[in-house]
């Protein structure tokens, strides 16, 4: 059966299908699901502006009711929905049924935050007129999501847009469909009225294009490439509308003298590896000083050798395979590039065979680099990482914060005064102490600086700022 896209309330099957392949096993077809034209895009855009009247004014009982009832659901079928997402993307079974969690825990968070959507009231400069300071959803919001958190970045884009009002057209990555797919079928069922939200499912270029060009969308968020990105950006000045950009990291993980080698290897394995390195806070740079840096080359090669590479739903797997043939190779390739560049390839770096037929890649390690390398100047997206030696922590920081991104930053450190230096002049958005590069909360801002990103912060109570609008209102007594 095709899973179909979601237009004004109701599932239209268009012209033409593609298929959900397992990265584990390219044999197995998760699904097939309707390809959405630029023509469906544009009548899911219509139906977003026709249904947003009503919805900005819907009371918050009936947003909150959905937005919980949404969450409840996605909760209770973590286990059936975060195997889909395993199935799909790749990742192991224990993450994709903690991101399915997680987006059932952010649903929930923004049902309690439509009852929550406060103002203020000031007095003005002149006599008796009162101020109010209100927030009013944008309008239409334009969602384009990437393949690398199938259902916690549509969940953390879209549960915002509703608390506050918006109407939405959602275009998901077309590499999992799956489990967006899943998400907006609860909200369908959860008792969304028709056009509120509509699932375009289909090709960047032409779905995620049609939403660009169009003057009906008022606020576009995007999470992707860089030059995607930019292309978002482009568009969006073009139409005057507000648009929100997460995209790419380099992030760095400082390791000191004074670290505890156990945390820092930890840390150092699932920032750079776990979700097969496919996250934009996975770091692909240690920072490593001199009088640690052999024992924890060391450490790591031995930490390695015992990490199980296999089926992502295969019990004991801890990491899964690449996503596709496409990221495979720009994997690839960048091992060769960080070999021609001079780098040592340490570890790791070998096409794996599996059972079945997957995009199995061993976590890669260089030793040896520099921070001017290619490797460690450009977003791999994958299991690969180096290591770049440094004399103290101050030289540490310098090449931490060289990099033209800036989303996450971390330190292996027992040293308060280290710490706290670096909390203070990373140049990131979001900084971790003796903890990974990713893996972050649902309730506070997730975000960064520099290439790594552009507008206000997702998550959390800062979402309200990109997803609804400031009036200023005077009243004379
Ligand atoms: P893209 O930026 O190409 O894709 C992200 C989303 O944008 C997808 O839904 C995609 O659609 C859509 N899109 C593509 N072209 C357009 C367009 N012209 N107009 C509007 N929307 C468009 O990233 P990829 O998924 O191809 O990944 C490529 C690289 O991006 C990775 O190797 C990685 O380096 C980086 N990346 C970074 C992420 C992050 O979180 N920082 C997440 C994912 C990727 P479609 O379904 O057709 O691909």
């Amino acid at each position: 059966m095709v899973q179909k896209n979601l237009i004004d309330g109701e599932w239209i099957a268009g012209g033409e299908a593609f298929r959900n392949i397992n990265p584990s096993d390219t044999n197995d077809v998760v699904g097939e699901y309707a390809r959405a034209s630029a023509d469906d895009a544009r009548l899911a855009i219509a139906a977003a502006k026709a249904a947003f009247p009503a919805w900005s004014r819907s009371g918050i009982l009936e947003r909150h009711a959905i937005l919980r009832k949404t969450a409840d659901e996605i909760l209770a079928r973590k286990d059936e929905l975060g195997r889909l997402l395993s199935r799909e993307e790749g990742k192991t079974l224990a993450e994709g049924i903690g991101e399915t969690v997680r987006a059932g825990q952010i649903f929930d968070f923004f049902a309690g935050e439509c009852l929550r959507l406060a103002g203020e009231v000031l007095p003005s400069a002149r006599p008796n007129i009162g101020v109010e300071i209100t927030r009013e959803p944008v309008g239409v919001v334009g969602i384009i999501t990437p393949w690398n958190f199938p259902i916690a970045i549509p969940a953390w884009k879209i549960a915002p847009a509703l608390c506050y009002g918006n109407t939405v057209v959602f275009k998901p990555a077309e590499l999992v469909p799956g489990s967006s797919w899943a998400i907006v079928d609860i909200l369908h069922r959860a008792g969304l009225p028709k056009g509120v939200l509509n699932l375009v499912m289909g090709k960047g270029s032409v779905v995620g294009q049609a939403m660009l060009d169009s003057p009906d969308i008022h606020a576009i968020t995007f999470t992707g490439s860089t030059g995607t990105g930019k292309r978002v950006a482009l568009a969006s000045v073009e139409h005057n509308r507000k648009y929100q950009l997460e995209m790419g990291g380099k992030n760095p993980f400082v390791v000191l003298d004074d670290a505890d080698l156990s945390v820092a290897v930890e840390a150092a394995v699932n920032s750079a590896f776990f979700s097969t390195g496919q996250r934009c806070t996975a770091s692909s740079r240690f920072i490593v000083t001199e009088g640690i840096h052999d024992r924890f080359v060391a450490a790591m090669g031995e930490r390695m050798k015992g990490l199980v590479i296999d089926d992502a739903l295969k019990a004991g797997t801890q990491i899964g395979p690449v996503v596709d043939q496409s990221q495979l190779n720009q994997d690839t390739d960048y091992i060769a590039i960080g070999r021609q560049e001079g780098a040592k390839l340490a570890f790791g770096g070998e096409l794996l065979k599996r059972d079945t037929p997957g995009f199995y890649l061993q976590p890669a390690l260089f030793t040896e680099a520099t921070n001017a390398m290619r490797i460690s100047r450009e977003e791999i997206f994958g299991p690969v990482a180096s290591v770049i030696r440094v004399k103290d922590y101050d030289e540490a920081l310098s090449v931490a914060n060289d990099t033209p991104f800036g989303l996450s930053s971390g330190i292996a450190t027992t040293s308060l005064k280290h710490a706290t230096h670096f909390k203070r002049n990373a140049e990131a958005g979001m900084v971790m102490v003796n903890l990974p590069t990713a893996g972050v909360d649902f309730h506070v801002p997730f975000g960064g600086r520099k290439g790594s990103s552009h507008g206000s912060r997702e998550q959390g109570r800062y979402a309200a700022e990109f997803y609804t609008t400031v009036k200023t209102a005077y009243t004379s007594a």
